[in-house]
C-alpha cells in the first residue's frame, strides 16, 4: 500500500543536534527548523487540533525553500519540491502529492490568513524529522543529512545469551509489518536519548549492570525503510551512535533484538548507575531524559516492584501436555500484571523482560538488585508427573517468608487450584536478589485439568489480579 508514497517518506534523520530550547514566551508557541527558529506571526502559532500537532505551512516550506502558491478562491495551497507536488485544500482531510491522494489526521485549517496543517504530515511529505515538546510548546523539524557518519558494526545486545538478533525466528510475514511500528530515527543531544516512531509504542525500560547500561524494549516495531540511509544500521539491523559530548554515556546502541515479535532494543553504555526519565506522550517521540532523576523507579516514594516472566527466548521452560510453552505463559500472566499495575499509581514496576526474550538468571538479578527494588515475583508454571497439580509459592531467604504467604494466598484463591503450599528451595532469582523474593508456580503444565485452565484468558486474568491483589496486600497498599 501506499507505494507511491514510501520514496516519500524519508521519515526521521535524527543527526542534527537539537539546540537548547529557551523558555516559550507565555502563550506562545515555536518552531525550529534546523535548530534555527522560525518567526511565527500572531496568527501563525502552532495548535493542536484534537491531539494532531499542526503547524503554519507558509513560513516552514518557504524556509525550506520550496515554493508555496495560495489560491483564495478554491482556498488550495500547492507546494512545490523539485519534482513534487502537493495540493492541500483547506477543511479537506485529503491532500493530492503528485496527484495521489494522501490522508491526513486532520484536515488544514485557516487561521486568519494563515494556513495550519498536521505537523506529521509535513514530515512525511518533506522528508524532515519532526518532534513537538508539549512542556515548551515547541516544534523540532531537521532536514535528513546528505551523509552518513558510516562506521563499523556493533554487536547487539541480547543480554548475555550470545544470541544473533532473529536467529531463532522465522522473520517478519508479509502483511504483518502493517501492524509494527516504524523506528524513524534514533539521535542523542542535550543528555537526552530521542526516539522517532510512527505508532503509539510501549517500551518497556530496564538496567543492567557488569558494564552498566539502560535498556529501552520496543515492541512491535522494526526499523524504518529508510532508517539507514540517515543514520548507521548495518545489514543485520545493528547500530551504534559513540556519544563523545555527554560524560555519563560512552554510546547508544541499537538492533533488531526480536523477530518475534519484533522488537527493537536499544541500549545506552553508560558510565554511571542512572535510568533517566522515560517521557512518552504517544506523539511520534519518545525521550529519555538523563537530565531528570526525578521518576527513576523507586525514587520518588513509590514502591517499585520487578516482575519476572520465567524463561524466554531459547528458553522455553516445560512443554505443556499439549506442547504449549511455558514462557509463553510465564510472559502472558506477567503482561496482565503489568496492565494492572500501571492502574497503581503508588507502584512503579520493571519486567524483566516484556518478549520473547532470555535474559539470564544474574540478569534478572541485577536489574532488582541494581535498582534496589522493593519486591522481586517471579511467574512460572510447573511439570512434574502427569498425577501433580496445584500451585507452589516458592522462597530461599528467611526474609522472603512473610511475602510468600501472602502471596500464596492469593495464588491459591485466584487459580482455583489445589494448594500445594509455600516451599524453601534454593532458586537463583530468589536466593541471589536482595529484596523479598518469590517464585510463584501457577500450576502444573504436566497436568491434564491444570494445563487446560492455564493458557486461558479467564485463568490468566484471574491468576494476574490475584499477584497484584498480593503485592498490595505485603505493600500495605490496600
Ligand atoms: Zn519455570
Amino acid at each position: 500500500m501506499k507505494k507511491g508514497l514510501v520514496a516519500l517518506l524519508f521519515f526521521v534523520m535524527w543527526f542534527a543536534l537539537f539546540p537548547q530550547t529557551g523558555q516559550a514566551a507565555a502563550g506562545g508557541t515555536s518552531i525550529y527548523l534546523d535548530g534555527n527558529k522560525l518567526e511565527l506571526s500572531k496568527n501563525g502559532q502552532v495548535q493542536n487540533i484534537n491531539g494532531s500537532v499542526m503547524i503554519p505551512i507558509r513560513v516552514v516550506v518557504e524556509e525550506l525553500g520550496y515554493v508555496v502558491d495560495w489560491e483564495k478562491k478554491t482556498r488550495t495551497v500547492t507546494i512545490q519540491q523539485q519534482d513534487t507536488v502537493m495540493k492541500l485544500v483547506v477543511d479537506q482531510s485529503t491532500a493530492l502529492v503528485n496527484g495521489t491522494k494522501i490522508q491526513m489526521p486532520v484536515a488544514p485549517k485557516l487561521v486568519s490568513d494563515t494556513v495550519i496543517v498536521p505537523l506529521r504530515f509535513v514530515g512525511e511529505q518533506m522528508g524532515l524529522s519532526v518532534s513537538w515538546d508539549n512542556k515548551l510548546k515547541t516544534v523540532y523539524m531537521v532536514t535528513p543529512p546528505t551523509e552518513n557518519g558510516g562506521g563499523e558494526a556493533s554487536p547487539g545486545d541480547g543480554g548475555d545469551t550470545g544470541s544473533t538478533p532473529g536467529d531463532t525466528d522465522s522473520g517478519t510475514q508479509p502483511g504483518q509489518t502493517d501492524n509494527l511500528a516504524n523506528i524513524g530515527g534514533i539521535s542523542f543531544s542535550d543528555n537526552r536519548l530521542l526516539i522517532a516512531v510512527d505508532q503509539t509504542v510501549t517500551p518497556n525500560i530496564f538496567t543492567m549492570a557488569n558494564p552498566q547500561r539502560v535498556v529501552i524494549d520496543l515492541p512491535n516495531t522494526k526499523f524504518a525503510d529508510t532508517f539507514s540511509t540517515g543514520q548507521n544500521l548495518d545489514s543485520t539491523q545493528n547500530g551504534f551512535i559513540d556519544i563523545t559530548d555527554y560524560p555519563e554515556v560512552s554510546k547508544v546502541r541499537y538492533s533488531l533484538y526480536s523477530n518475534n515479535p519484533s522488537t527493537v532494543r536499544i541500549v545506552l553504555d553508560m558510565n554511571v548507575v542512572k535510568m533517566g526519565e522515560l517521557i512518552n506522550d504517544n506523539d511520534g517521540l519518545i525521550i529519555l531524559d538523563l537530565n531528570k532523576e526525578v521518576s527513576n523507579p523507586g525514587s520518588n516514594g513509590k514502591k517499585l516492584v520487578v516482575i519476572d516472566a520465567g524463561h524466554g527466548g531459547t528458553d522455553p521452560g516445560a512443554i505443556s501436555v499439549t506442547g504449549k510453552k511455558e514462557k509463553d505463559f510465564n510472559l502472558s500472566v506477567t503482561l496482565k500484571v503489568q496492565e494492572l499495575l500501571k492502574k497503581e499509581t503508588n507502584i512503579d514496576f520493571v519486567l524483566t523482560r516484556s518478549s520473547d526474550t532470555y535474559p539470564s538468571l544474574s540478569d534478572r538479578v541485577k536489574i532488582a538488585n541494581d535498582l534496589n527494588a522493593d519486591l522481586f515475583i517471579s511467574i512460572h508454571a510447573n511439570a512434574g508427573s502427569a498425577t501433580a497439580s496445584g500451585v507452589e509459592t516458592y522462597y530461599t531467604r528467611s526474609e522472603s517468608l512473610a511475602l510468600a504467604k501472602v502471596m500464596h494466598k492469593y495464588l491459591v484463591s485466584s487459580s482455583g487450584l489445589t494448594d500445594r503450599g509455600v516451599r524453601s528451595k534454593s532458586l537463583h532469582v530468589t536466593r541471589e536478589t536482595k529484596m523479598p523474593a518469590v517464585l510463584l508456580e501457577c500450576g502444573y503444565l504436566s497436568n491434564k485439568s491444570d494445563n487446560a485452565k492455564l493458557y486461558t484468558e479467564d485463568f490468566q486474568d484471574r491468576v494476574a489480579a490475584g499477584i497484584v491483589k498480593g503485592i498490595k496486600e505485603y505493600l500495605g497498599l490496600q
